[in-house]
């Protein structure tokens, strides 16, 4: 998971007429998070619309069923799966909108943590399903595809070449990527700052 930015909500009217799904709106919150599940940060395919996901539950909370603020996107896993109807109000899941994923979760390995035990950090893990069997395989092949590529970078004895192809290698870590997060903790273990 990783902070993201919330843009102005394109049509208010559609929204406060009753629309939640309107195609703009779902639109703007798509590229707000790089076409990713705003918990996941998994690529959200032609094979998946995605969610317009109600961050609080729209059962629990109706009043803020036509907030823009309370409107996200995710995957259809995260939110149906996992969130479903959940909400805590004293423990509640992290608001990549709001809140800086980083402070609560740390990436070790292809693996999520709570960032010295935080309850916040521990529910979302485990509430949204952040360390499910087929994302730990996908964010490991990810891994294992960087290493290979880091290790290379740094055999080059060309140290022009060395320094491209490692400028070419960050931009995996950036935030269109998938699974930045994993990818980020993974150059900073190596020392390579992003
Ligand atoms: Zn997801």
């Amino acid at each position: 998971m990783i902070k993201l930015n919330r843009p102005p909500c394109p049509n208010p009217t559609a929204l406060s007429g009753g629309d939640y799904k309107n195609p703009d709106n779902k639109l703007a919150l798509k590229a707000s998070t790089f076409d990713k599940c705003m918990y996941c940060e998994s690529k959200i395919t032609h094979i998946d619309y995605g969610d317009i996901e109600h961050i609080k539950p729209k059962s629990k909370y109706p009043s803020l069923e036509f907030t823009w603020s309370n409107l996200g996107f995710s995957c259809t896993r995260c939110n149906r799966q996992f969130k479903n109807n959940n909400y805590d109000e004293v423990t509640p899941f992290l608001n990549p909108y709001v809140d800086e994923p980083s402070g609560y979760i740390v990436a070790i390995g292809a693996m999520l943590f709570p960032k010295q035990g935080n309850e916040r950090g521990d529910l979302s893990i485990n509430g949204l399903g952040l360390n499910r069997p087929e994302i730990i395989e996908k964010r490991q092949e990810k891994i294992n595809e960087m290493d290979k590529a880091i290790k290379a970078c740094f055999r080059s004895t060309n140290s022009s070449l060395k320094d491209f192809a490692l400028q070419e290698l960050k931009n995996e870590a950036n935030n269109d990527k998938e699974y930045s997060m994993v990818i980020k903790a993974l150059f900073l273990s190596h020392d390579i700052a992003v």
